[in-house]
């Protein structure tokens, strides 16, 4: 009897399980392998409902309410607390807006609102140029008054957690899958992926998808252990005004959609950096890659005529497509 067991507990282990569930505006996929189901359907339920829970608590669109809707409201220059979870995203966010020299910008809740990509349905005419002026926010806008008490200096200065909410709730959603003993997974939220352990005692085999081909990538990658791979590509929202493309993903020293890539990936041990450092780097574009090298991250750009530029650390891991691993 307890050789049976032991049998159908392994074939049961054998196959991957896999989820999609609908949150943060797009389709998560959940890839487990070597688990059982039952203990993987509990895990995948669990994470994605802790997932559903940070998109409500870091949203500031719908009706939800939530206390980054409640900050973005307060009076400019009167600190509030933030819940300790906001704050140290937004501690987060304030490193990498300094360490990407203002590429990432936590604060531009305004202009986005202007731009008006996060709602339905996407706009198709870009606004004027003196109402982007207004909107854009000045590079320090969010300041720490004391323990978890924050201030915006003005109105321009509205939170926005749209670059780096969706890798932190894949952060936990990956703790609470681990918590369940899963030890092999991949969460992919759109493009935006943490992945623990292997498949079948091989690596993981991503693929960097082409900015232009749809179905098509560029390259793969094969990745174990414990590691983030987060893209921001410019044609995922999007709309084409007098043959140009305008999409979400803005400059903020001039408050239009940033014009150096096409795509920009990098890998890091959590998701919310890569997401955060994957937005920074799409619009620092292929200079900001030697600094991620000095971080540690490997990263790679696609430039505005689709040629792409690697650091070290990403040339030596990525494998292009039609190229075969040794
Ligand atoms: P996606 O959400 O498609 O994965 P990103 O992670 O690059 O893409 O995030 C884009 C979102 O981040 C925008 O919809 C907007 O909310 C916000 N955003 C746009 N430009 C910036 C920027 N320069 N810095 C920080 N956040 C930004
Ligand atoms: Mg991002």
């Amino acid at each position: 009897m307890l050789s049976l067991l032991l049998i159908l507990t392994a074939c049961s282990s054998n196959a991957d399980i896999h989820e999609t569930r609908f949150i943060m505006g797009t389709l998560v996929e959940f890839t487990i392998a070597g688990s059982e189901q039952s203990r993987s359907d509990l895990a995948i339920s669990e994470a994605a409902a802790e997932m559903q829970r940070i998109e409500d608590a870091f949203t500031i669109y719908g009706d939800v309410k939530n206390a980054v809707k409640a900050f973005n409201a307060s009076p400019a220059g009167m600190p509030m607390e933030l819940p300790v979870e906001v704050a140290r995203l937004l501690t987060t966010s304030l490193l990498v807006q300094q360490q990407s020299h203002g590429a990432f910008h936590p604060a531009l809740g305004t202009l986005n609102l202007l731009w008006g990509f996060s709602g339905q349905p996407t706009p198709s005419h870009h606004p004027s140029d003196s109402a982007i002026i207004q909107a854009i926010p000045s590079r320090l806008c969010i300041r720490h008054a004391d323990n978890n008490t924050w201030l915006r200096i003005n109105n321009r200065c509205r939170l926005d957690f749209g670059a780096i909410a969706k890798g932190y709730a894949i952060d936990r959603g990956m703790d609470i899958l681990k918590k369940h003993g899963i030890r092999n997974a991949i969460i992919n939220a759109g493009g935006d992926i943490r992945l623990i352990g292997s498949h079948s005692g091989q690596a993981w085999r991503i693929g960097l998808r082409h900015p232009r081909n749809k179905g098509q990538v560029l390259g793969t990658l094969a990745l174990s252990g414990d590691i983030s791979i987060v893209t921001s590509g410019d044609y995922e929202r999007y709309f084409i005004q007098d043959g140009k493309r305008y999409h979400h993903i803005l400059d903020p020293q001039n408050g239009w959609p940033a014009t150096a890539s096409q795509s920009a990936t990098v890998i890091a041990d959590r998701a919310a950096l890569a997401d955060a450092w994957s937005t920074a780097l799409f619009v620092q574009g292929a200079a900001g890659l030697n600094d991620l090298q000095k971080k540690g991250y490997a990263a790679m750009a696609v430039d505005q005529a689709g040629k792409m530029h690697f650091n070290k650390a990403m040339q030596s891991i990525f494998l292009p497509a039609g190229k075969t691993q040794q």
